[in-house]
Protein backbone atom coordinates (compact mmCIF):
# COMPACT_ATOMS: atom_id res chain seq x y z
CA UNK A 1 0.00 0.00 0.00
CA UNK A 2 1.31 3.28 -1.00
CA UNK A 3 0.63 6.17 1.28
CA UNK A 4 1.36 10.13 1.87
CA UNK A 5 1.28 12.53 4.79
CA UNK A 6 2.73 15.81 5.64
CA UNK A 7 4.01 14.38 8.74
CA UNK A 8 4.63 10.64 10.15
CA UNK A 9 4.92 10.00 14.25
CA UNK A 10 6.62 7.15 15.06
CA UNK A 11 5.14 5.81 18.59
CA UNK A 12 1.69 5.90 19.62
CA UNK A 13 2.73 6.15 23.48
CA UNK A 14 0.69 9.20 25.01
CA UNK A 15 3.40 11.79 23.48
CA UNK A 16 3.16 10.28 20.04
CA UNK A 17 -0.92 9.91 20.09
CA UNK A 18 -0.85 13.79 21.69
CA UNK A 19 1.47 15.18 19.22
CA UNK A 20 -0.83 13.32 16.37
CA UNK A 21 -3.55 14.62 17.95
CA UNK A 22 -2.98 18.70 17.98
CA UNK A 23 -1.44 18.43 14.85
CA UNK A 24 -4.43 17.31 13.17
CA UNK A 25 -6.11 20.41 14.40
CA UNK A 26 -3.13 22.39 12.84
CA UNK A 27 -4.10 20.95 9.71
CA UNK A 28 -1.75 18.53 9.20
CA UNK A 29 -2.04 15.52 7.28
CA UNK A 30 -0.83 12.56 9.49
CA UNK A 31 0.09 9.01 9.82
CA UNK A 32 1.02 7.09 12.92
CA UNK A 33 2.58 3.70 13.15
CA UNK A 34 3.43 1.59 16.16
CA UNK A 35 5.24 -1.45 16.34
CA UNK A 36 2.64 -2.35 19.24
CA UNK A 37 -1.24 -2.21 19.71
CA UNK A 38 -3.51 -0.70 22.22
CA UNK A 39 -4.21 -1.30 25.00
CA UNK A 40 -0.31 -2.81 26.56
CA UNK A 41 1.24 -2.22 29.48
CA UNK A 42 3.48 0.34 29.70
CA UNK A 43 5.48 2.14 32.33
CA UNK A 44 6.04 5.94 33.76
CA UNK A 45 2.67 6.50 35.19
CA UNK A 46 2.73 8.93 37.72
CA UNK A 47 2.15 12.40 36.86
CA UNK A 48 3.16 15.97 38.69
CA UNK A 49 1.68 19.39 39.09
CA UNK A 50 3.78 20.68 35.71
CA UNK A 51 2.26 17.77 33.53
CA UNK A 52 -1.60 18.88 34.98
CA UNK A 53 -1.13 22.29 33.68
CA UNK A 54 0.95 21.53 30.51
CA UNK A 55 -1.94 19.42 29.45
CA UNK A 56 -4.85 21.40 30.30
CA UNK A 57 -3.28 24.37 28.16
CA UNK A 58 -2.48 21.74 25.38
CA UNK A 59 -5.82 20.64 25.91
CA UNK A 60 -7.51 24.52 25.84
CA UNK A 61 -5.54 26.00 23.34
CA UNK A 62 -6.13 23.46 20.40
CA UNK A 63 -9.32 22.63 21.25
CA UNK A 64 -9.20 19.37 22.54
CA UNK A 65 -11.33 19.46 25.27
CA UNK A 66 -11.74 15.63 25.82
CA UNK A 67 -8.48 15.62 27.54
CA UNK A 68 -8.95 18.23 30.53
CA UNK A 69 -10.33 15.69 32.69
CA UNK A 70 -6.51 13.89 32.02
CA UNK A 71 -5.73 16.74 34.27
CA UNK A 72 -6.80 16.71 37.50
CA UNK A 73 -8.27 13.52 39.51
CA UNK A 74 -12.01 15.14 40.41
CA UNK A 75 -12.49 15.80 36.67
CA UNK A 76 -11.10 12.39 35.76
CA UNK A 77 -13.91 10.81 38.21
CA UNK A 78 -16.54 12.70 36.56
CA UNK A 79 -15.65 11.96 32.98
CA UNK A 80 -14.21 9.41 32.89
CA UNK A 81 -14.50 6.89 35.53
CA UNK A 82 -13.47 3.69 33.59
CA UNK A 83 -9.74 4.79 32.94
CA UNK A 84 -7.62 3.51 35.99
CA UNK A 85 -5.78 6.12 37.82
CA UNK A 86 -4.45 6.98 41.35
CA UNK A 87 -4.56 9.69 43.54
CA UNK A 88 -1.01 11.84 43.91
CA UNK A 89 -1.34 14.55 46.51
CA UNK A 90 2.55 14.72 46.51
CA UNK A 91 5.62 12.83 46.82
CA UNK A 92 6.59 11.19 49.87
CA UNK A 93 10.49 9.32 51.07
CA UNK A 94 10.91 6.93 53.42
CA UNK A 95 14.38 6.35 54.52
CA UNK A 96 15.38 2.51 55.21
CA UNK A 97 18.85 1.25 56.48
CA UNK A 98 19.65 -2.67 55.12
CA UNK A 99 18.68 -5.06 57.76
CA UNK A 100 16.76 -2.94 59.58
CA UNK A 101 13.37 -2.02 60.07
CA UNK A 102 11.64 1.27 59.36
CA UNK A 103 11.01 3.54 62.25
CA UNK A 104 8.72 6.70 62.39
CA UNK A 105 10.45 9.27 64.26
CA UNK A 106 8.48 12.14 65.90
CA UNK A 107 11.23 14.37 63.89
CA UNK A 108 10.52 13.24 60.44
CA UNK A 109 14.44 12.68 60.14
CA UNK A 110 13.79 9.61 58.40
CA UNK A 111 10.73 10.98 56.30
CA UNK A 112 10.19 14.00 53.77
CA UNK A 113 6.58 15.01 52.65
CA UNK A 114 5.54 17.59 49.85
CA UNK A 115 2.33 17.98 48.94
CA UNK A 116 1.61 18.60 45.21
CA UNK A 117 -1.58 19.57 45.65
CA UNK A 118 -4.73 20.62 48.12
CA UNK A 119 -7.17 17.69 48.73
CA UNK A 120 -8.20 14.69 46.43
CA UNK A 121 -10.61 16.67 43.76
CA UNK A 122 -7.68 18.78 42.51
CA UNK A 123 -4.68 15.92 42.69
CA UNK A 124 -2.34 14.94 40.65
CA UNK A 125 -2.98 11.12 38.83
CA UNK A 126 -1.02 8.34 38.58
CA UNK A 127 -2.17 7.24 34.78
CA UNK A 128 -2.26 3.14 34.71
CA UNK A 129 -0.71 3.83 31.00
CA UNK A 130 -2.54 0.66 29.54
CA UNK A 131 -5.76 3.11 29.91
CA UNK A 132 -4.65 6.24 29.03
CA UNK A 133 -2.13 5.21 25.97
CA UNK A 134 -5.16 3.39 24.75
CA UNK A 135 -7.79 6.35 25.33
CA UNK A 136 -5.60 8.50 23.46
CA UNK A 137 -5.06 6.51 20.52
CA UNK A 138 -8.91 5.80 20.20
CA UNK A 139 -9.05 9.79 20.26
CA UNK A 140 -6.36 9.32 17.43
CA UNK A 141 -8.17 6.89 15.37
CA UNK A 142 -11.76 9.09 16.08
CA UNK A 143 -9.76 12.12 14.66
CA UNK A 144 -9.50 10.06 11.63
CA UNK A 145 -5.74 10.07 11.61
CA UNK A 146 -4.74 7.09 9.83
CA UNK A 147 -3.26 4.45 12.13
CA UNK A 148 -1.20 1.13 11.97
CA UNK A 149 -0.31 -0.87 14.95
CA UNK A 150 1.51 -3.95 14.60
CA UNK A 151 3.90 -2.01 12.45
CA UNK A 152 7.67 -2.77 12.32
CA UNK A 153 9.18 -0.15 10.20
CA UNK A 154 12.00 -1.80 8.10
CA UNK A 155 13.69 1.01 6.20
CA UNK A 156 13.78 5.11 6.24
CA UNK A 157 15.66 6.43 3.88
CA UNK A 158 15.73 10.80 3.49
CA UNK A 159 15.93 12.39 -0.32
CA UNK A 160 14.18 15.90 -0.25
CA UNK A 161 11.37 13.92 1.52
CA UNK A 162 11.13 10.48 3.48
CA UNK A 163 10.66 7.26 1.76
CA UNK A 164 9.56 4.88 5.00
CA UNK A 165 8.92 0.60 3.95
CA UNK A 166 7.00 -0.78 6.86
CA UNK A 167 5.64 -4.16 7.27
CA UNK A 168 2.51 -4.73 9.05
CA UNK A 169 -0.38 -7.47 9.83
CA UNK A 170 -1.96 -5.20 7.03
CA UNK A 171 0.77 -5.98 4.63
CA UNK A 172 3.84 -3.42 3.38
CA UNK A 173 3.14 -0.11 3.41
CA UNK A 174 5.39 2.52 1.43
CA UNK A 175 5.19 6.10 3.22
CA UNK A 176 5.91 9.09 1.34
CA UNK A 177 6.25 12.12 4.49
CA UNK A 178 7.71 15.72 4.86
CA UNK A 179 8.98 15.55 8.11
CA UNK A 180 9.17 12.41 10.83
CA UNK A 181 8.30 12.77 14.84
CA UNK A 182 10.05 10.22 16.40
CA UNK A 183 7.93 9.12 20.05
CA UNK A 184 9.58 5.37 19.98
CA UNK A 185 10.68 5.96 23.47
CA UNK A 186 13.40 3.65 24.09
CA UNK A 187 13.48 2.40 20.32
CA UNK A 188 14.78 5.66 18.99
CA UNK A 189 13.87 4.64 15.14
CA UNK A 190 15.03 7.62 13.78
CA UNK A 191 18.63 7.34 16.06
CA UNK A 192 18.96 3.95 14.70
CA UNK A 193 18.33 4.60 10.97
CA UNK A 194 20.34 7.73 10.87
CA UNK A 195 23.08 6.47 13.08
CA UNK A 196 23.01 8.99 16.12
CA UNK A 197 24.91 7.89 18.84
CA UNK A 198 23.42 7.16 22.15
CA UNK A 199 25.94 9.20 24.74
CA UNK A 200 23.42 8.05 27.96
CA UNK A 201 26.85 6.12 29.08
CA UNK A 202 28.00 9.57 29.78
CA UNK A 203 25.50 10.74 32.37
CA UNK A 204 26.13 11.46 35.74
CA UNK A 205 23.25 9.20 37.07
CA UNK A 206 24.11 5.48 36.39
CA UNK A 207 21.09 3.19 37.29
CA UNK A 208 18.58 0.03 35.91
CA UNK A 209 15.31 -0.62 37.44
CA UNK A 210 13.46 -3.94 38.20
CA UNK A 211 9.40 -3.55 38.07
CA UNK A 212 5.96 -5.10 37.91
CA UNK A 213 1.88 -4.39 38.78
CA UNK A 214 1.06 -6.31 42.05
CA UNK A 215 -2.11 -7.18 43.94
CA UNK A 216 -2.73 -7.55 47.23
CA UNK A 217 0.37 -5.03 49.03
CA UNK A 218 -0.28 -3.43 52.20
CA UNK A 219 -0.64 0.01 51.81
CA UNK A 220 2.01 1.71 53.82
CA UNK A 221 0.09 3.43 55.63
CA UNK A 222 -1.54 0.40 57.19
CA UNK A 223 1.75 -0.96 57.98
CA UNK A 224 2.75 2.15 59.72
CA UNK A 225 -0.34 1.67 61.91
CA UNK A 226 0.41 -2.06 62.78
CA UNK A 227 3.91 -0.69 63.49
CA UNK A 228 2.72 1.82 66.00
CA UNK A 229 3.61 4.31 64.08
CA UNK A 230 0.61 6.70 63.04
CA UNK A 231 1.78 10.40 62.46
CA UNK A 232 -0.80 12.94 62.86
CA UNK A 233 0.85 15.48 60.67
CA UNK A 234 1.59 14.13 56.89
CA UNK A 235 0.07 16.63 55.00
CA UNK A 236 -1.55 13.81 52.85
CA UNK A 237 -1.96 10.16 53.42
CA UNK A 238 1.60 8.88 52.27
CA UNK A 239 -0.19 5.82 49.70
CA UNK A 240 -1.80 8.86 47.58
CA UNK A 241 1.64 9.83 46.23
CA UNK A 242 4.73 8.69 44.41
CA UNK A 243 5.78 7.13 47.49
CA UNK A 244 9.99 6.32 47.16
CA UNK A 245 11.52 3.88 49.98
CA UNK A 246 14.71 5.19 49.48
CA UNK A 247 18.02 3.31 50.86
CA UNK A 248 21.53 3.68 50.03
CA UNK A 249 22.28 3.39 46.27
CA UNK A 250 18.70 2.94 45.29
CA UNK A 251 15.06 3.31 45.87
CA UNK A 252 12.06 1.60 45.24
CA UNK A 253 8.49 3.15 44.02
CA UNK A 254 5.12 2.84 45.06
CA UNK A 255 1.84 3.68 43.01
CA UNK A 256 -1.06 3.00 44.17
CA UNK A 257 -4.43 2.72 41.90
CA UNK A 258 -7.95 3.17 42.56
CA UNK A 259 -8.70 -0.72 42.47
CA UNK A 260 -5.81 -1.58 44.20
CA UNK A 261 -3.50 -2.54 41.92
CA UNK A 262 0.26 -1.26 42.95
CA UNK A 263 3.18 -0.30 40.68
CA UNK A 264 6.32 -1.13 42.37
CA UNK A 265 9.95 -1.07 40.79
CA UNK A 266 13.03 -0.93 42.27
CA UNK A 267 15.87 1.39 40.93
CA UNK A 268 19.34 0.88 41.80
CA UNK A 269 22.45 2.66 41.38
CA UNK A 270 24.39 0.25 38.91
CA UNK A 271 27.94 1.05 41.02
CA UNK A 272 26.82 -0.42 44.17
CA UNK A 273 24.14 -3.31 42.53
CA UNK A 274 25.66 -4.21 39.24
CA UNK A 275 23.10 -6.15 37.21
CA UNK A 276 23.63 -10.21 37.36
CA UNK A 277 22.68 -11.33 34.67
CA UNK A 278 22.86 -15.22 36.32
CA UNK A 279 20.50 -13.64 39.21
CA UNK A 280 16.29 -14.06 37.70
CA UNK A 281 14.48 -10.69 37.87
CA UNK A 282 12.08 -12.36 40.18
CA UNK A 283 15.08 -13.27 42.29
CA UNK A 284 16.85 -10.38 42.46
CA UNK A 285 13.51 -8.96 43.32
CA UNK A 286 13.03 -11.02 46.37
CA UNK A 287 16.96 -10.64 47.38
CA UNK A 288 16.53 -6.56 47.26
CA UNK A 289 13.31 -6.91 50.19
CA UNK A 290 14.68 -9.08 51.50
CA UNK A 291 17.08 -6.55 52.77
CA UNK A 292 14.71 -4.39 54.14
CA UNK A 293 12.49 -6.06 56.28
CA UNK A 294 10.06 -3.49 57.05
CA UNK A 295 9.33 -3.18 52.59
CA UNK A 296 9.51 -6.98 53.22
CA UNK A 297 6.61 -7.01 55.13
CA UNK A 298 4.84 -4.47 53.32
CA UNK A 299 4.68 -6.77 50.08
CA UNK A 300 3.96 -9.98 52.09
CA UNK A 301 0.97 -10.51 50.92
CA UNK A 302 1.93 -9.04 47.72
CA UNK A 303 1.13 -11.24 44.20
CA UNK A 304 2.30 -10.45 40.78
CA UNK A 305 -0.89 -8.88 38.92
CA UNK A 306 -1.79 -10.16 35.81
CA UNK A 307 -0.74 -7.45 33.71
CA UNK A 308 2.51 -7.41 32.47
CA UNK A 309 2.77 -10.94 35.12
CA UNK A 310 6.29 -11.03 35.47
CA UNK A 311 9.07 -8.51 36.44
CA UNK A 312 10.89 -6.58 33.99
CA UNK A 313 14.20 -5.51 34.23
CA UNK A 314 16.06 -3.12 32.86
CA UNK A 315 19.73 -2.27 32.04
CA UNK A 316 20.90 0.95 32.29
CA UNK A 317 18.14 3.43 32.15
CA UNK A 318 19.85 6.70 31.05
CA UNK A 319 19.77 7.68 27.38
CA UNK A 320 20.53 10.46 25.63
CA UNK A 321 20.86 11.01 21.90
CA UNK A 322 23.57 13.07 20.59
CA UNK A 323 21.31 14.50 18.46
CA UNK A 324 17.61 14.75 18.98
CA UNK A 325 16.78 16.33 14.99
CA UNK A 326 18.12 16.19 11.95
CA UNK A 327 17.07 16.39 8.50
CA UNK A 328 13.04 16.72 8.86
CA UNK A 329 12.77 15.10 11.88
CA UNK A 330 12.64 15.15 15.64
CA UNK A 331 12.68 12.95 18.48
CA UNK A 332 10.19 13.88 21.61
CA UNK A 333 11.61 13.94 24.46
CA UNK A 334 11.49 10.68 25.91
CA UNK A 335 13.08 9.86 22.52
CA UNK A 336 15.75 12.16 22.86
CA UNK A 337 16.74 10.80 26.11
CA UNK A 338 15.78 9.56 29.49
CA UNK A 339 17.47 9.80 32.87
CA UNK A 340 15.74 8.09 35.74
CA UNK A 341 12.09 7.86 36.88
CA UNK A 342 12.82 9.53 40.34
CA UNK A 343 10.72 12.65 41.27
CA UNK A 344 8.55 11.61 38.29
CA UNK A 345 10.14 14.06 35.94
CA UNK A 346 9.16 11.96 32.89
CA UNK A 347 5.65 12.94 31.82
CA UNK A 348 5.73 16.37 32.45
CA UNK A 349 9.14 16.91 29.91
CA UNK A 350 6.90 14.53 27.52
CA UNK A 351 4.38 17.14 27.60
CA UNK A 352 6.35 20.35 27.83
CA UNK A 353 8.62 18.61 24.95
CA UNK A 354 5.12 18.25 22.58
CA UNK A 355 4.10 21.90 23.80
CA UNK A 356 7.39 23.55 22.42
CA UNK A 357 7.57 21.19 19.33
CA UNK A 358 3.85 21.99 18.33
CA UNK A 359 4.97 25.60 18.65
CA UNK A 360 7.30 24.95 16.13
CA UNK A 361 5.66 23.37 13.66
CA UNK A 362 2.94 25.54 13.69
CA UNK A 363 5.06 28.65 13.11
CA UNK A 364 7.40 27.92 10.84
CA UNK A 365 6.28 24.82 8.72
CA UNK A 366 8.06 25.03 5.54
CA UNK A 367 9.99 27.70 6.24
CA UNK A 368 13.92 28.16 6.53
CA UNK A 369 13.09 29.22 9.95
CA UNK A 370 12.59 25.65 10.62
CA UNK A 371 16.23 24.14 11.29
CA UNK A 372 16.90 26.99 13.67
CA UNK A 373 13.90 26.35 15.68
CA UNK A 374 14.17 22.74 15.64
CA UNK A 375 18.20 23.36 17.10
CA UNK A 376 16.55 25.75 19.52
CA UNK A 377 14.33 23.06 20.64
CA UNK A 378 17.54 20.28 20.26
CA UNK A 379 19.69 22.99 23.30
CA UNK A 380 16.93 23.22 25.25
CA UNK A 381 16.18 19.55 25.65
CA UNK A 382 20.16 18.70 26.28
CA UNK A 383 19.83 21.47 29.09
CA UNK A 384 16.99 19.84 30.62
CA UNK A 385 18.50 16.30 30.70
CA UNK A 386 21.54 18.25 32.36
CA UNK A 387 19.65 19.36 34.96
CA UNK A 388 17.44 16.62 35.25
CA UNK A 389 20.99 14.39 35.42
CA UNK A 390 22.07 16.56 38.04
CA UNK A 391 19.33 16.74 40.22
CA UNK A 392 19.21 12.68 40.27
CA UNK A 393 22.29 11.85 40.55
CA UNK A 394 22.84 14.15 43.62
CA UNK A 395 20.18 12.35 45.28
CA UNK A 396 22.03 9.08 44.88
CA UNK A 397 25.36 10.30 45.72
CA UNK A 398 23.36 11.61 49.27
CA UNK A 399 20.94 8.61 49.80
CA UNK A 400 23.28 7.26 52.63
CA UNK A 401 22.20 10.14 54.34
CA UNK A 402 18.57 11.30 54.90
CA UNK A 403 19.29 14.87 55.83
CA UNK A 404 21.54 15.44 52.83
CA UNK A 405 19.38 13.77 50.75
CA UNK A 406 16.19 15.97 51.62
CA UNK A 407 18.56 18.72 51.49
CA UNK A 408 19.73 18.32 48.11
CA UNK A 409 16.30 17.28 46.69
CA UNK A 410 14.81 20.61 47.94
CA UNK A 411 16.69 21.66 44.88
CA UNK A 412 14.08 19.74 42.71
CA UNK A 413 10.99 20.92 44.27
CA UNK A 414 12.71 24.63 44.19
CA UNK A 415 12.65 23.63 40.17
CA UNK A 416 9.48 22.27 39.58
CA UNK A 417 7.74 24.84 41.82
CA UNK A 418 9.26 28.31 40.34
CA UNK A 419 8.45 26.48 36.60
CA UNK A 420 5.09 25.97 37.90
CA UNK A 421 4.30 30.04 39.20
CA UNK A 422 6.46 31.44 36.10
CA UNK A 423 4.15 29.61 33.61
CA UNK A 424 1.43 30.82 35.67
CA UNK A 425 2.75 34.31 35.88
CA UNK A 426 3.57 34.50 32.38
CA UNK A 427 0.75 32.80 30.31
CA UNK A 428 0.93 32.31 26.79
CA UNK A 429 4.17 34.31 26.85
CA UNK A 430 6.08 31.43 28.53
CA UNK A 431 8.52 30.14 26.92
CA UNK A 432 11.37 28.82 29.66
CA UNK A 433 12.85 25.74 29.70
CA UNK A 434 11.61 22.80 31.58
CA UNK A 435 12.25 22.90 35.43
CA UNK A 436 14.50 26.03 34.95
CA UNK A 437 16.73 24.41 32.83
CA UNK A 438 17.78 27.73 31.21
CA UNK A 439 18.05 29.76 34.16
CA UNK A 440 22.22 29.48 34.81
CA UNK A 441 21.65 31.19 37.98
CA UNK A 442 19.78 28.34 39.06
CA UNK A 443 21.70 25.82 37.24
CA UNK A 444 24.77 26.88 38.97
CA UNK A 445 23.38 26.70 42.52
CA UNK A 446 22.55 23.10 41.69
CA UNK A 447 26.02 22.56 40.26
CA UNK A 448 27.56 23.94 43.46
CA UNK A 449 25.53 21.85 45.94
CA UNK A 450 26.27 18.51 43.70
CA UNK A 451 30.31 19.66 43.66
CA UNK A 452 29.89 19.71 47.08
CA UNK A 453 28.07 16.71 47.71
CA UNK A 454 31.07 15.19 46.80
CA UNK A 455 32.73 15.68 49.90
CA UNK A 456 30.83 13.56 51.90
CA UNK A 457 31.70 10.38 50.31
CA UNK A 458 29.43 7.40 48.94
CA UNK A 459 28.73 6.40 52.95
CA UNK A 460 29.01 6.63 56.56
CA UNK A 461 27.82 9.22 58.75
CA UNK A 462 29.25 12.96 58.06
CA UNK A 463 29.13 15.09 61.04
CA UNK A 464 26.32 16.48 62.03
CA UNK A 465 27.85 19.91 61.30
CA UNK A 466 28.95 19.76 58.28
CA UNK A 467 25.57 18.32 57.42
CA UNK A 468 24.10 21.63 58.95
CA UNK A 469 26.32 23.87 56.92
CA UNK A 470 25.21 22.01 53.61
CA UNK A 471 21.66 22.92 54.57
CA UNK A 472 21.81 26.29 55.10
CA UNK A 473 23.60 26.33 52.29
CA UNK A 474 20.84 24.88 49.95
CA UNK A 475 18.21 26.97 52.26
CA UNK A 476 20.30 30.53 51.34
CA UNK A 477 21.23 29.72 47.63
CA UNK A 478 17.69 28.56 47.15
CA UNK A 479 16.54 32.27 48.26
CA UNK A 480 15.32 33.43 45.03
CA UNK A 481 13.33 30.49 43.57
CA UNK A 482 11.89 29.08 47.13
CA UNK A 483 7.94 30.38 46.57
CA UNK A 484 6.79 27.38 48.58
CA UNK A 485 8.31 27.56 52.32
CA UNK A 486 11.39 24.51 51.21
CA UNK A 487 14.10 23.93 53.53
CA UNK A 488 12.51 25.44 56.40
CA UNK A 489 13.45 23.21 59.64
CA UNK A 490 10.08 24.44 61.35
CA UNK A 491 8.92 22.52 58.79
CA UNK A 492 10.85 18.79 59.73
CA UNK A 493 10.45 17.46 56.31
CA UNK A 494 6.57 17.81 56.34
CA UNK A 495 5.80 20.87 53.21
CA UNK A 496 2.11 20.87 52.89
CA UNK A 497 1.91 24.06 50.99
CA UNK A 498 4.13 23.76 48.14
CA UNK A 499 1.36 24.55 45.85
CA UNK A 500 0.78 26.69 43.20
CA UNK A 501 -1.80 29.79 44.36
CA UNK A 502 -3.79 29.34 41.07
CA UNK A 503 -3.73 25.93 41.63
CA UNK A 504 -6.10 26.36 45.15
CA UNK A 505 -9.00 27.36 42.76
CA UNK A 506 -9.30 25.15 40.21
C1 LIG B 1 11.25 2.41 34.77
C2 LIG B 1 10.63 3.72 34.39
C3 LIG B 1 9.76 4.35 35.26
C4 LIG B 1 9.21 5.58 34.92
N1 LIG B 1 8.38 6.21 35.81
C5 LIG B 1 7.90 7.43 35.52
C6 LIG B 1 7.02 8.09 36.42
O1 LIG B 1 6.64 7.58 37.47
N2 LIG B 1 6.58 9.33 36.08
C7 LIG B 1 6.93 9.93 34.91
O2 LIG B 1 6.53 11.07 34.67
N3 LIG B 1 7.71 9.29 34.02
C8 LIG B 1 8.20 8.06 34.29
N4 LIG B 1 8.96 7.41 33.37
C9 LIG B 1 9.15 8.05 32.05
C10 LIG B 1 7.95 7.72 31.16
O3 LIG B 1 7.93 6.34 30.95
C11 LIG B 1 8.06 8.45 29.84
O4 LIG B 1 8.13 9.83 30.06
C12 LIG B 1 6.85 8.18 28.95
O5 LIG B 1 6.64 6.81 28.77
C13 LIG B 1 7.06 8.83 27.60
O6 LIG B 1 5.98 8.51 26.76
P1 LIG B 1 6.18 8.39 25.20
O7 LIG B 1 4.83 8.30 24.60
O8 LIG B 1 7.10 9.46 24.71
O9 LIG B 1 7.01 7.04 24.97
P2 LIG B 1 6.63 5.54 25.28
O10 LIG B 1 5.62 5.45 26.34
O11 LIG B 1 7.93 4.84 25.48
O12 LIG B 1 5.96 5.02 23.92
C14 LIG B 1 6.72 4.65 22.82
C15 LIG B 1 5.79 4.03 21.78
O13 LIG B 1 6.59 3.73 20.63
C16 LIG B 1 6.27 2.44 20.18
N5 LIG B 1 7.43 1.88 19.48
C17 LIG B 1 8.55 1.38 20.02
N6 LIG B 1 9.36 0.92 19.03
C18 LIG B 1 8.74 1.17 17.88
C19 LIG B 1 9.07 0.92 16.52
N7 LIG B 1 10.21 0.30 16.17
N8 LIG B 1 8.19 1.30 15.56
C20 LIG B 1 7.02 1.90 15.88
N9 LIG B 1 6.65 2.14 17.17
C21 LIG B 1 7.50 1.79 18.14
C22 LIG B 1 5.92 1.65 21.44
O14 LIG B 1 5.13 0.53 21.13
C23 LIG B 1 5.16 2.71 22.23
O15 LIG B 1 3.79 2.71 21.93
C24 LIG B 1 9.51 6.18 33.67
C25 LIG B 1 10.36 5.52 32.79
C26 LIG B 1 10.92 4.31 33.14
C27 LIG B 1 11.85 3.64 32.16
Amino acid sequence: MHLSADITIIGSGFAGSLTALILKQLGFTLLIIDRGQHPRFAIGESSTPIAGYVLRELAEQYDLPRLVPLTKFGMWQAACPDLMCGVKRGFSYFHHQSHARFESKRDHSGELLVAASADDKSSELHWLRKDVDAFLFKEVCRAGILCYENTQIQSMTFDSQWKINAQGHCGSLEVDTKFVVDASGAATVVAQHCGVADRGDQCLTNSRAVFSHFQDVSSWQSKLDDWGFSPSDYPFPPDKAALHHLFEGGWMWNLRFLDGLLSAGFVLDRTRYPLEPEISAADEWQTTLQRFPSLQEQFASGQLAEVPGDFIRTSRLQRRLERSTGNQWVALPHTAGFIDPLHSTGIAHSLCGVERLVEIIKLHWQRSSMTQALEKYEQVLQKEFTLIDLLVSGCYRSSHNFRLFAAFAMLYFAAATTYERRRLEHGDDFKQAFLCADDEAFVAIVRKAHRRLQTYGQSGTPKSESIHEFELEIRRSITPFNHAGLCDPSARNMYRYTIAPNEHDS
